[in-house]
């Protein structure tokens, strides 16, 4: 891997909010724990095949956490067989029904997302805390703007980053108040500004880890752009222990999104980072083509790494200095590979997608190799 140069490049550093670590599961969240990304299936629940598939196909991705909706008791009995047959850990997503968070807990769920002042009685309130601790379940507080309580919305006239908090705090308190402390919160709206105030009042108020997303954001494109503008900024401020992007599309792009944020921001790394020039009447060959072509045939792997894709010599050679492989194209049909910033070898136009493939590939393995060996004492 390339040297990281962050610590002689102070522009580059994020000083990460310092929060409470609680743990989701397995998953370490908060603390010095690695921001995880996380996504939600949308199948029915009860249908355990469809939505075990698309969890493998999310854990496939990356995925750190899946959420998964727990809206009727068919979907408890069905959480059950579903965390049985998955490794990744199993948020449970409850609204108002005291007895599904229960019931998710007993199924084995890592977390309930769960406000606990809208499930009722302080009694019920205190049965959901209890199995919760009985089983080893954190909670996630999740405050929407879209659903904010009546009277906070009396009181403050509309949906805003102090009603958001005053929300929030509320069911901390609730939660703190029966000593239980791990618990996350999301404060999201589908508004980038709202998600972003609401989030920095919030990080001031408190010290337990977030959940940051911005919710309804929208279609892949656009949601996208959403996404990474507010979680952009959020992350880039320090704020954010657990990500996930809200996207009308397969939820496995959320999880792609997800990464490629963090990726964007140095804060998490996986898979190939692929830097490409847009192209212009000097490129040696179709850099569009094929780096869309590299970018499907590199999906799978996961070790991190980067590979530039250059057109030409204008801008080739420079950005191969900081990645592991690099491709510039040149004349006569062939370009030049750079392994770890140096020329090595020429490769022809027709033979180049295969043969980075081949070298990225074995670069991959060559680091897992280097992760497993045991150092020598
Ligand atoms: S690197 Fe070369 S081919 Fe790519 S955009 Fe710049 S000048 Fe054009």
């Amino acid at each position: 891997m390339m040297t990281d140069h962050t610590h002689v490049r102070p522009w580059r550093m994020i000083e990460r909010r310092k929060s409470r670590k609680i743990r989701v599961g397995k998953v370490e969240v908060g603390g010095d724990a690695p921001i995880s990304v996380q996504s939600m299936t949308n199948t029915r629940t009860h249908d355990v095949d469809a939505t075990v598939r698309q969890i493998h196909a999310l854990e496939e991705a990356g995925a750190d956490i899946v959420r998964v909706s727990c809206p009727d008791v068919d979907s408890t009995v069905a959480l059950k067989e579903i965390v049985r047959q998955v490794n990744v850990p199993i948020v449970a997503d409850i609204h108002f029904h005291y007895k599904r968070g229960i019931e998710a807990a007993m199924a084995g769920a890592a977390c309930l997302r769960i406000n606990p002042g809208n499930i009722g009685s302080p009694e019920r309130v205190r049965e959901v805390i209890k199995a919760a601790k009985d089983y080893g379940c954190s909670m996630r507080i999740g405050v929407n703007a879209g659903s904010l309580e009546k009277e906070l919305l009396e009181k403050y006239g509309e949906p805003c980053p102090d009603a958001m908090v005053e929300s929030a705090l509320f069911h901390a308190n609730i939660l703190r108040d029966n000593d239980f402390h791990e618990f996350k919160i999301s404060v999201k709206a589908s508004d980038v500004f709202l998600t972003v105030a609401a989030y920095q009042a919030l990080a001031d108020a408190i010290d337990c880890p977030l959940h940051i997303g911005v919710t309804e954001a929208g279609p892949l494109r656009t949601g996208t752009i959403k996404s990474a503008i507010g979680l952009g900024n959020l992350l880039w401020a320090g704020i954010g222990d657990t990500i996930r992007v809200s996207l009308a599309a397969d939820p496995v792009e959320e999880i792609k999104v997800g990464f490629d944020i963090l990726k964007s921001l140095g804060l998490r790394h996986r898979g190939v980072n692929i830097i490409a020039c847009p192209s212009c009447a000097r490129q040696g060959f179709n850099v569009i083509e094929t780096v869309a072509k590299l970018e499907e045939r590199l999906a799978h792997i996961a070790t991190p790494m980067s590979l530039s894709i250059i057109g030409c010599v204008v801008n080739g050679p420079g950005e191969a200095l900081y990645t592991d492989v690099g491709f510039t194209g040149g004349g006569a049909g062939a370009g030049m590979v750079y392994m770890a910033g140096k020329p090595d070898h020429k490769v022809s136009n027709d033979d180049m997608i295969e043969h980075i493939v081949g070298l990225v590939e074995a670069h991959a393995a060559k680091q897992s190799e280097i992760e497993t060996t045991p150092e020598a004492v």
